[in-house]
């Protein structure tokens, strides 16, 4: 559990910084959208889409999927600045094992290492024997600034195509990318992950770590996970599921409902759904070799680091520079801890791989 006085210097925080709360947002890369007004009509609607936003977040209501993309976008826009000036890179969770593990970005890489591992994704040999059975096109669905990508093209020496809904995010990752001498390896762009601008078959590995939250169609986006892979490849989703339900039960109770609820507007989140659900899902488009595994209790100890790594100078000023949904965003830690204590947020762990179309044909004949 959060100490009560990490709380309570958290909600101070956040007081502290509510004066910044609707201001205009800036960001540090060209390519993403900045809007600022200067008619009265326009600032009036502005006004009062400000105040619908606000009447919506109180209620916690649920965004329209297309509110949801803008959302999203703007969200990881205003908020990766200071999420990489803090934590670095990687925008997810860190492999806690031993749980007091206090060298968080490395537990972040080893998370990409071990998901991987669990896979079954062959670790490369040191003599370069197995080259011929590693990954050699990985999409990284919902990448962020590109951390896993440029991660998993130096480990097997493959290219990444990651998309993101954020301009910013996809200019700051072939940033690095330059910076890190793996541009010619690795390519960002802004691209929808239930509409992706990729061939049928195109990659072996599909990757996507902490993205499938954001999908308000989890079949739509599972369909096209699988319609992207190549026969024989292997598909990784890791994301963050509601509880399982119980035999007899329909849906979680209202006072889940409701923590999600108030979760979703601080994280530009649609609805959730179960580690039970995404299996279903493959199951239905032919997966084979589908495995799951509950990881909640590796990554336990992330959400107390990101508060307290929160709670310095650089980030409190950073917080309090960087506009009310990050600030929401911050206050929502808090939420995931009592999900995650209660047993209702489960950090989900899902791989399968596409059959190989000679397999598939066979099934279909008989
Ligand atoms: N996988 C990255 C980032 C996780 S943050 C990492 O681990 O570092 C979630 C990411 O999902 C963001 O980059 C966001 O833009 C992306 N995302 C959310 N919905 C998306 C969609 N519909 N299409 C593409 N990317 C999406």
């Amino acid at each position: 559990m959060v100490s009560s006085i990490q709380s309570i210097a958290l909600a101070a925080l956040l007081l502290v910084s509510s004066a910044n709360a609707f201001s205009p947002t800036r960001t540090r890369n060209a390519a993403s959208p900045s809007t600022t007004t200067s008619s009265s009509s326009t600032s009036l609607n502005g006004v009062r889409s400000t105040v619908a936003r606000v009447r919506d977040s109180i209620m916690a209501k649920e965004r329209s999927r297309e509110d949801l993309k803008i959302g999203i976008a703007g969200f990881y826009d205003r908020s990766s600045q200071l999420w990489e000036d803090v934590w670095g890179e990687h925008m997810h969770h860190g492999y806690y094992v031993p749980n007091d593990r206090t060298d968080h970005v490395q537990a972040q890489i080893d998370l990409i290492d071990e998901v991987l591992k669990w896979s079954g994704v062959p670790e490369p040999a040191a003599d370069g024997s197995n080259a011929s059975i590693l990954p050699k096109k990985c999409v990284d669905v919902g990448c962020g600034i590109g951390g896993s990508s440029r991660h998993i093209a130096r480990k097997y020496g493959c290219t990444s195509n990651g998309i993101t809904l954020s301009p910013y995010q996809a200019g700051r990752g072939n940033e690095l990318a330059i910076e890190q001498g793996v541009a010619d390896l690795c390519n960002f762009q802004v691209a929808d992950a239930l509409d992706q601008p990729f061939e049928d078959e195109s990659f072996d590995l599909i990757w996507s770590l902490e993205s499938g939250e954001h999908m308000p169609d989890k079949e739509k986006f599972v369909n096209e996970l699988f319609r992207v892979a190549t026969p024989g490849g292997r598909i990784i989703i890791v994301t963050w599921c509601h509880r399982d339900l119980e035999v007899g039960e329909s849906s979680l109770n209202s006072k889940e409902e409701k923590l999600l609820a108030k979760i979703n507007r601080a994280y530009y989140l649609p609805r959730w759904c179960s580690v039970d659900d995404y299996v279903n899902l493959l199951k239905s488009q032919g997966a084979v070799d589908i495995r799951r595994e509950d990881w909640s209790y590796i990554i336990a100890p992330f959400w107390k680091a990101v508060i307290k790594s929160s709670l310095n100078v650089k980030s409190v000023l950073g917080l309090a520079k960087s506009g009310f949904s990050t600030q929401r965003g911050a206050y929502a830690m808090l939420l995931m801890l009592r999900g995650f204590d209660k047993g209702l947020i489960k950090f989900g762990l899902i791989t399968c791989s596409k059959p190989e179309a000679i397999v598939k044909k066979a099934v279909q004949a008989e």
